[in-house]
């Protein structure tokens, strides 16, 4: 078994921010919410920027216990094909999106890197902004990625205490610990242009978790300098096996862990999903969140065929369609932003691509 690295469990990188976590901290919530509230205002402005997933496929190979997807399952198993990708896509357009987060499972034959990478080609036609939460790949998967239009990439390691992460992914590549945490810098080396990194609140201590997430951003910052990130605190939501997190993680806790992330990064972008609900969305608007999704399915499509009743990987809390959320924000004086870059920008980071061609990326997208 390969060895942590060095940088994973150095406290002294964390102190700051351990202190604001800590049940004992100095800083009340208020405080925390009041300077949390004014760094945001002025590294962000009263903006939110908005994105929605669309699921591709729930094949999957892995096993990790808190999923509907995990492949035993009982759940019918599908993918979207490339006309119902574009139906799909068509249809989240109607909605005013232009931001779309590819989603599948762990690689099988059924999605495998050639279906993504086909997909993300479909996408990036429609679509002012593509990026993907997919299994692992290598560098030069990721640099063919970027090269069809996909600028970011999702991955989150949902758990930093590598026991319980082996407890937790039963069987599957994603089992791997040490690879998938390797995966968000193959992902930037490719020339991907932003990382978003995560833990799935509620299957370890959240606390250690959250000071993890910290050393991991920050280990790639000092290499990936130029690269965009975003942080995101999904706390667990029911799904198909019903498992239950034993470290719940109440309204407060996750408060005082967004206040004190954009206190200790102040540039950071901070993701909440409707994985929380509408009151609790409203309310971190503005206070240090600064992208969300909306019209969330959790479902393979489900965007054209609106009737379709199936099982989704878990389930959605806030249920607002995108109408009803803008007028939310626009209640509280926060404009949502659905585009604010253009697609001419969409390619590879070029300082970060080999100078060599290897022939995955010489293959064109069409
Ligand atoms: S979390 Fe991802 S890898 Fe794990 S079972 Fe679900 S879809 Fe598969």
């Amino acid at each position: 078994m390969r060895e942590l690295p060095d940088w994973l469990t150095d406290e002294r990188e964390t102190a700051a921010l351990a202190a604001m976590l800590s049940p004992a901290s100095s800083s009340s919530l208020e405080a925390l919410a009041a300077e949390s509230r004014a760094i945001t205002l002025r590294r962000f402005g009263r903006t939110m920027t908005l994105y929605a997933p669309l699921y591709l496929s729930n094949y999957c190979s892995s096993g990790c216990v808190y999923c509907g997807f995990a492949s035993d399952r009982k759940t019918v198993r599908h993918r979207l094909e490339p006309d119902e990708t574009s139906r799909e896509l068509t249809a989240m357009k109607k909605l005013g999106i232009s931001d779309v987060l590819l989603l599948t499972g762990e690689r099988t034959a059924a999605a495998d890197f050639d279906y993504l990478r086909r997909s993300v080609e479909i996408a990036a036609r429609t679509m002012q902004r593509v990026s993907v939460e997919a299994f692992p790949m290598s560098v030069r998967e990721y640099r063919a990625l970027a090269d069809c239009g996909c600028t970011g990439i999702t991955i989150y390691q949902e758990t930093y205490n590598r026991e319980r992460y082996e407890a937790l992914h039963r069987w599957g590549p994603k089992k791997d610990f040490i690879d998938r945490l390797e995966t968000p810098a193959r992902a930037l080396e490719g020339g991907i242009k932003n990382v978003g990194l995560g833990v799935l609140l509620g299957l370890s201590d959240p606390v250690e978790d959250a000071l993890s997430l910290y050393r991991h951003l920050r280990h790639l910052g000092r290499t990936w300098w130029r690269a965009g990130m975003s942080l995101s605190f999904p706390r667990m939501r029911p799904q198909t096996g019903g498992y239950e997190p034993p470290f719940a993680v109440d309204d407060h806790l996750l408060a005082r862990m967004i206040f004190a992330f954009r206190i200790a990064l102040p540039d950071t972008e901070l993701v909440l999903s409707t994985r929380e609900s509408a009151a609790y969305r409203d309310g971190m608007s503005g206070l240090g969140i600064t992208r969300m999704s909306i019209e969330s399915r959790t479902t393979v499509g489900g965007y054209h065929d609106t009737e379709k009743k199936e099982t989704g990987q878990f389930e959605i809390f806030d249920d607002r369609t995108a109408k009803e959320f803008c007028a939310a924000l626009r209640k509280q004086n926060i404009e949502p932003v659905f585009k604010n870059w253009e697609p001419a920008y969409n390619g590879p980071s070029s300082e970060q691509n080999s100078a060599t061609t290897h022939p995955l990326d010489a293959q064109p997208c069409h």
